[in-house]
């Protein structure tokens, strides 16, 4: 197979599109967004509307280029996400939209529900800003998925779910939840499948909004599901899917949106080094000169050549798993390759970035502080980094679905 390492050109227009919108809306944002913890509900309209606009412009390239039919949901995915979080990570995580429920909805919904979650709610022309979550994590369950103690019970023409979710990103203020759930705990973790919370769902609780180091203008939420009642068909794949958790598929559905959902937030990650990178060269770029000291400028260069060298391997890695996944090829490994490396690539590149600038790498007057408590949670969320190695080695044992 040709190796290409040329972007798609829809690709490199929706890139650089994203680009101008992180760097001239999200940018600006970061830092009051990041003092205040939250961002005002009229910018988080205008970022709805600004988003819509930009699915637009997706929609219109892709028209313009189905000719040769060359799936690139996930490259758009991975690419666009680098240049967002490149803006902010957090800001990224207040634009309205499906966020994470997206993976899972795509990856088990029926035609159907990916029409009545997706397109219906995430209508381009909706007024009000719309958001999607994802909530797998329990207090007793988030690398071990396999232990989640929520439970449906088909009640009549309704499932009945019972148990708490937490640190679900953005979980307060969805329109719809995705939430994993056990239909039969003798199933083990083959008796997981995926039901879709709408809002205002009798029973859905909301608890405390998590106060946090980084990614502080993002909404991180507990729940409670005391009896809540959903419709039967608001299980992902229909209710043919309970035979599916009998044959010991639903928990690979769960491992499916992984594999999907964690290239996209590698490349987060990526965005969040990079800036870091290309903002601690250039302040080398203005002082470096002014200094005389052939061997701090030496060290400055060399960790400057390093942060690069490991930013070019992350999106290595990132791209091969967006191309497998475009290209229908199974890539669980090759995502967790990509989420094992890329978030604590990063995370030296911020280190690196506040050493090159010494205290003025500490200081508020820069973003390079805030980009180093951010990237941290990269190497937490949609599956740690220890986890990440957990995968690799089992796949490379051959023990994947063990
Ligand atoms: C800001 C934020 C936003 C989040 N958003 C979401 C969201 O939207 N939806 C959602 O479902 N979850 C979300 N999470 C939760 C996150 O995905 C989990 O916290 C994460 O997967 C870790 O799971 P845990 O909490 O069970 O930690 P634990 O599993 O208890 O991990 C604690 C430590 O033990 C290590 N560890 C655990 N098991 C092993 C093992 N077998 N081998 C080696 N080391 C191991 C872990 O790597 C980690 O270092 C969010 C978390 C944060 C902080």
């Amino acid at each position: 197979m040709a190796i290409d390492f040329e972007l798609d050109d829809t690709v490199a227009t929706v890139r650089d599109f994203v680009h101008a919108f992180a760097d001239q809306t999200l940018r600006p944002l970061a830092r009051e967004a990041d003092e205040k913890g939250k961002l005002p509900a009229g910018v988080i309209k205008q970022l709805g509307q600004l988003a819509g606009n930009r699915a637009t412009i997706m929609a219109e390239e892709r028209v313009q280029t189905s000719e040769d039919k060359k799936p690139i949901g996930a490259m758009v995915g991975v690419v666009g996400s680098e240049e967002l979080a490149w803006g902010d990570p957090a800001v990224l995580l207040n634009i309205p939209g499906p966020g994470l429920a997206a993976p899972s909805i795509t990856a088990a919904g029926t035609p159907e529900q990916k029409k009545r979650f997706l397109a219906d709610i995430f209508n381009v022309e909706s007024e009000e800003p719309r958001f999607g979550a994802l909530a797998v994590t329990e207090p007793q369950a988030g690398s071990d998925v396999s232990n989640v103690q929520t439970t449906a019970v088909r009640d009549g023409d309704e499932w009945v779910l019972n148990g708490t979710k937490v640190y679900c990103t953005n979980g307060a203020r969805a329109d719809i939840v995705v939430v994993n759930a056990t239909l039969d705990k003798s199933l083990g973790r083959a008796g997981q499948k995926f039901f879709v919370i709408e809002k205002g769902a009798p029973g859905f609780k909301i608890g405390k909004i998590e106060k946090k180091m980084g990614i502080r203008a993002s909404e991180t939420a507990e729940f409670a599901l005391d009896d809540c009642r959903v419709p039967l068909d608001n299980i992902l794949g229909g209710v043919d899917a309970l035979e599916a958790a009998r044959e010991g598929s639903g928990f690979k559905g769960t491992m499916k949106t992984f594999d999907s959902s964690r290239p996209s937030v590698a490349a987060m990650a990526l965005g969040i080094g990079r800036a870091a990178y290309e903002y601690a060269r250039d302040w080398a770029a203005s002082e470096l000169p002014m200094s005389s000291n052939f061997t701090r400028r030496n060290a400055i260069t060399s960790k400057l050549g390093t942060m690069k060298r490991e930013l070019d391997s992350a999106r290595g890695l990132i791209w091969r798993a967006a191309w497998m996944a475009d290209n229908k090829i199974p890539n669980s490994k090759e995502a967790s390759m990509s989420k094992a490396y890329a978030p604590q690539a990063a995370l030296r590149c911020c280190i690196g970035a506040i050493q090159i600038m010494g205290p003025e790498g500490y200081s508020k007057e820069h973003l390079v502080e805030k980009w180093f408590r951010d990237i941290k949670v990269y190497d937490i969320f949609e599956g740690t980094g220890q986890i990440q190695r957990v995968i690799i080695s089992r796949a490379i044992l051959g023990r994947l679905d063990k």
